[in-house]
């Protein structure tokens, strides 16, 4: 069985960067994708704050990245991660089975959901995560937009851009989260913001029809006519695999990380959107999978250097 340095689980920036450096530091080197789940880049229509290119989309940028890696990058999907006796991980997948001297876990996130009745029903007739997947489906009708950051606002110009009937952006607070500059773009544009608000119900027949509305202030409830409801609330980590091997986790399920992206465990890291970055940004999921593939090159040369890297289970020998 061979054995690999590192096995990098997840093909987003994170990952895709992390084996770029590991491989150039000669390791030997496996990325598992789970292509159940796209990783979130490939849904932003135009990136353009990823110094050194103007203007470009996620999709695009994602496949140059993938043809810089030289190392293998399998479509399976991660079952379970367990400590192995040849190597220090076995790294189990719906097809296979992989050793490992050191993990990277750069997972990313997954849309965050409100958790309100009827949005479970209506995902796909009318609730959607994602406004650039679905929002062409949208046109000349009545949508709205769950959420204040720069998903949520950049989503509702997207929409109105493409000729939606109407959007309304939905927000919790009396302040948008969104970067300055996206705040000043949607107060521009005239899209309606409905302030101090948040989703209580969604209701429809074979299709959504309607949202309730709760001002958190008054508590006055109110019903919009609707066709379309954008969920895009933020993001929750897909950390479950390396908490299972006891990865610890902050008190929002992002992997606690070092200035290193080392984990708690020897010889697990974490980068991206799952670790607890203060900048969620492909920039800086980038910059952690560069981090993360030194980190564990410089361990394994310490472990090297020991004479510790024999093939064996390196933990079981200190
Ligand atoms: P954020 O976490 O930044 O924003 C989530 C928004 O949803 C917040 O306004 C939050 O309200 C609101 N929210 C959260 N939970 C609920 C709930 N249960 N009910 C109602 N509202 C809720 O997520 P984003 O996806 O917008 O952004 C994530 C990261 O990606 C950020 O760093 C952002 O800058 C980046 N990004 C950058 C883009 C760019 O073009 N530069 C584009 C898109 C994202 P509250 O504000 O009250 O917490």
């Amino acid at each position: 069985m061979d054995i690999y340095d590192v096995v990098i689980i997840g093909a987003g920036p994170a990952g895709l960067t992390a084996a770029m450096y590991a491989e150039r530091q000669g390791l030997r080197v496996l990325v598992l994708d789970n292509i159940e789940k796209q990783p979130l880049l490939a849904e932003a229509d135009i990136v353009d704050n990823y110094p050194g290119v103007k203007q470009i989309s996620g999709v695009e940028l994602l496949k140059i990245m993938r043809s810089q890696v030289e190392s293998p990058i399998k479509a399976e999907k991660v079952i379970s991660i367990k400590n192995g006796d040849r190597a220090k991980f076995i790294v189990k997948t719906d097809s296979g089975e992989y050793h490992a001297k050191t993990i990277i876990l750069a997972t990313g996130a997954t849309h965050r959901k409100a958790n309100i009745p009827g949005e479970e029903e209506f995902v796909g007739r009318g609730v959607s995560y994602c406004v650039i997947c679905d929002g062409p489906l949208f046109k000349g009708k009545h949508t709205v937009v769950i959420g204040g950051g720069d998903s949520a606002v950049k989503g509702a110009l997207y929409l109105m851009n493409m000729g939606a009937a109407d959007v309304k952006l939905i927000h919790r607070r009396d302040e948008l989260r969104a970067s300055k500059f996206w705040a000043d773009k949607i107060k521009e544009s005239g899209i309606e913001i409905i302030w101090n608000t948040i989703p209580k119900e969604i209701k429809g027949d074979k299709t959504v029809k309607k949202i309730v509305l709760m001002n958190v202030k008054t508590k006055e409830k109110t019903e919009l006519e609707v066709d379309g409801i954008f969920m895009e609330i933020g993001s929750t980590p897909s950390s479950e695999l390396g908490r299972k091997i006891g990865v610890e986790t902050d008190e929002r399920g992002f992997f606690k990380t070092n200035k290193n992206k080392e984990t708690n465990i020897e010889g697990v890291y974490a980068a991206g959107d799952v670790s607890d970055t203060p900048l969620r940004q492909i920039v800086t999921a980038c910059s952690d999978g560069a981090i993360a593939a030194t980190s564990a090159y410089n361990y394994l040369k310490s472990e090297k250097s020991k004479g510790h890297d024999d093939g064996q289970d390196s933990s079981k020998k200190e």
